[in-house]
């Protein structure tokens, strides 16, 4: 058995959508981890005991809120590193 916390993908998945929103984010590697990391740190894990495939089906029905949820602490999290870099 092994468990995986689709939160990660999801926000992973957002992350994506919101630097290419979003303009004046940087986009290294440093950056995106502590946006990721910052985010993550506030939303609720999601454990599921599945394989690969069987978690890419949850984050797809991950709902609507949980979705904004997780664009909005993007956000917040885009200020913070724009304004602390660790770059
Ligand atoms: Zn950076």
């Amino acid at each position: 058995m092994s468990y995986r916390n689709y939160m990660e993908d999801a926000v992973l998945n957002e992350y994506d959508n919101v630097v290419k929103e979003i303009e004046g984010i940087c986009r290294c590697e440093r950056c995106k981890e502590d946006m990721i990391a910052y985010t993550l740190n506030r939303m609720s894990a999601k454990y599921v005991v599945t394989d690969l495939g069987h978690a890419y089906t949850k984050l797809n029905q991950l709902k609507v809120q949980n979705r904004m949820d997780i664009v909005v602490q993007l956000i917040e999290a885009s200020d913070i590193v724009r304004n602390n870099p660790r770059h």
